[in-house]
């Protein structure tokens, strides 16, 4: 068994985009709009900003209180489509219930759209085309694939879970590495079976879900749920000390995609299109 671990290259990743940031005569500039209180998204932003500031990145957040407009909120993404001095536009979700979510995603421009949410970009993935951005958390977990050498081509993958951020590009971006694919969510007959003849298991649920009798030993499994158990402890969708001795890779919960997530923003924040 081998630990795939994320932090180690995320690390070698950023040092990587930090350079490059260094080399440029026009640094990218991140603006990053929070709306409303939602304390994990104070979190997940501030991270963002402060991961974007090390490496050289300017960054900033726009606050706006739950309160605001749609109209509003549509008004200043336009305003940051228009500004070449901003090079990146991220929305953090989730947004408040009276704004619509997909109308603020298409209302970006697809050449700053650093987290590959547009059609724009979605639309390039699935036709084959290269898109402006890849969304990070699929690309972090190539990334880290790929450092690892584990091989792509030909491999049978079953992904778990099909939110438009993870599962769904995952699965498209195996498929476009000539991957064979199966993409499961709540609905799936005998995930144990297809799991247990897959050589890569992604698995982006958010509860528990990969336990020891579904994995073999060459199995790769790569952990993308994130929560708190019932102590408060972080946690991932695979029942770790069980599976970790019987399968050949293993990404881990805390250390594995959670910081390849952030290394592969900062490397799509380190683009800029003119
Ligand atoms: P999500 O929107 O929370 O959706 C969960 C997915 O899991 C759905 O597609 C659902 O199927 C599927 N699912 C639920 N129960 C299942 C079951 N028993 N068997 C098979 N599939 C099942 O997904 P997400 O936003 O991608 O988040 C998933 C997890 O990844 C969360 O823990 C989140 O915090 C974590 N995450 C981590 C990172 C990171 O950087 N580490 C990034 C993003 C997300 P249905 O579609 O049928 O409902």
């Amino acid at each position: 068994m081998m630990i795939l671990d994320g932090k180690n290259v995320a690390s070698k990743i950023l040092t990587m985009v930090k350079n490059k940031v260094d080399s440029l005569d026009i640094k990218p500039h991140l603006v990053v709009i929070l709306v409303g209180n939602n304390s994990a998204s104070k979190i997940y932003v501030n991270n963002k900003k402060l991961a974007a500031e090390k490496i050289g990145i300017r960054s900033s957040i726009i606050e706006f209180p739950d309160t605001i407009s749609e109209e509003t909120l549509l008004d200043k993404i336009i305003e940051l489509n228009n500004n070449p001095e901003v090079t990146g536009i991220l929305v953090q979700l989730p947004l408040p219930k009276h704004i619509d979510k997909n109308k603020v995603v298409m209302t970006i421009s697809p050449k700053k759209d650093v987290d590959g949410f547009t059609p724009e970009n979605v639309g390039k993935l699935v036709i084959g085309l290269k898109p402006y951005f890849y969304p990070a958390t699929p690309q972090g977990i190539l990334m880290l694939l790929d450092e690892y050498c584990i091989p792509i081509k030909g491999a049978d993958v079953v992904v778990i879970g099909r939110s438009n951020i993870v599962g769904k590009p995952m699965a498209q971006m195996f498929l476009n590495r000539d991957a064979t694919v199966t993409l499961c969510h709540s609905y799936t007959k005998n995930l144990d079976e297809k799991i247990k003849t897959a050589d890569i298991i992604v698995s982006a649920v958010g509860k528990k879900i990969v336990r020891c009798k579904m994995v073999n030993k060459n199995s790769v499994i790569i952990d993308v749920g994130i929560y708190k158990d019932v102590n408060g402890k972080l946690t991932g969708d695979v029942d770790f000390n069980i599976v970790e001795p019987t399968v050949k890779y293993i990404s881990p919960v805390p250390g594995g995609v959670g910081p390849m997530t952030i290394a592969s923003l900062m490397y799509n924040a380190s683009i800029i299109y003119s």
